[in-house]
């Protein structure tokens, strides 16, 4: 049997994200292209996916696969020259299709978003106190000061910042990065939005203070019920913390199941690269899980865009992209060689 006789196409399309009441955030589409002096940089192509209220989706893939441009274009803040096609609905309402000043004022209200980098969302000449209560004024104009004040330091203590009171008067530099970034968290969800985008959230952080960061994280947005989509390069992270998982490559997703699904039972050889790469406390590191580096997204490969490092690629592999192909329930990838079980290494 050739492989492209094993391919179990599904229809309607899987990559058409659900569109329903319980969703917090529902992307269908999504296209990002930058204008460069050497022409249009397509680095987010087609993405699709819904988050339930309260679920976590994490978005995983190497540097480069277009995940932070991703979340960017959803939130609105790439740079004007960029193209953004699709649809990116909060509820019914898609945000792409809003003014500009309807659009910012989503932000913090309706959906937020933590950058890697606390460093980048605090501004250091202010108190914790006063960019709090900007933020909780902000999102609630109707507000008194020590109203804002008071809410404040909840927002601190249900990150479980110790002596909330006191740090309230700190300034950003006097606080460790692991604080920063609860202070950081405490702004994201001061306006209790129905999403929340993560970029990298603890890469900045000691590696002991990650896993308590990532815990304390699922656990406050949890309590907000929000959805949450978080961009990480740590499967661990992704492990512990996700409903689901999202391969990114080259623009692309290319795996999407549940989390356990997944990460167990990986279905794109991607993703499979990605899991014998992932290094652990005490493992000696496998150097060519992946072979070689991700495409330029200015000349991708003709056909699947992995083919290049693709251990298993065969002549099919470099003819057409590959379309999305249900492995099991909601678990889908777009590899010809689906089922993963059905895959020799060559
Ligand atoms: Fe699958 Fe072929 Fe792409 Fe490898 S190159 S991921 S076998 S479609």
């Amino acid at each position: 049997m050739t492989v492209t006789a094993r391919i179990r196409e599904v229809a309607p399309p899987i990559t058409a994200a659900p569109e329903t009441e319980s969703m917090a955030l529902t992307v269908h589409d999504l296209v990002t292209e930058f204008r460069t002096r050497s022409g249009p940089l397509r680095a987010v192509d087609g993405v699709s996916f819904a988050v339930p209220r309260g679920g976590v989706l994490a978005v995983i893939g190497e540097s480069g696969s277009g995940k932070s441009a991703m979340l960017r274009s959803i939130i609105g803040i790439n740079p004007p020259s960029a193209r953004i096609e699709g649809r990116v609905q909060l509820g019914h309402r898609d945000l792409l299709a809003m003014s500009p000043r309807e659009r910012r004022r989503t932000r913090g209200r309706e959906i937020s978003m933590v950058f890697q980098d606390p460093l980048t969302a605090l501004d250091p000449v202010y108190t914790v106190e006063r960019q709090l209560t900007e933020t909780i004024r902000k999102q609630d104009p109707g507000i008194g000061r020590g109203q804002a004040v008071a809410r404040a330091l909840e927002l601190l203590e249900l990150v479980q910042i110790p002596s909330a009171a006191a740090r309230l008067k700190a300034y950003p530099s006097e606080l460790s990065g692991g604080m920063r970034q609860r202070v950081v968290i405490a702004m994201a969800i001061a306006g209790r939005p129905s999403v929340i985008l993560a970029d990298e959230p603890t890469t900045a952080l000691d590696v002991t203070v990650q896993a308590r960061m990532m815990r304390l994280f699922r656990e406050v947005q949890s309590e907000v019920g929000s959805g949450l989509v978080i961009v990480t390069h740590d499967l661990g992270v992704a492990a512990e913390l996700a409903d689901d998982v999202a391969v990114m490559y080259a623009g692309r997703l290319v795996e999407h199941g549940t989390a356990d699904e997944v990460l167990t039972r990986p279905a794109h050889p991607y993703t499979e690269g990605l899991i014998e790469a992932n290094v652990r406390p005490g493992q000696d590191r496998r150097p060519n899980a992946i072979p070689g580096a991700p495409p330029s997204l200015r000349r991708l490969p003709p056909g699947c865009a992995f083919a290049p490092r693709c251990r298993y690629a065969v002549a099919d592999c470099w003819a057409g992209q590959p379309s999305a192909a249900t492995v099991a329930g909601d678990h889908w990838s777009r590899c010809l060689l689906v089922p993963a079980a059905e895959r020799e290494p060559s």
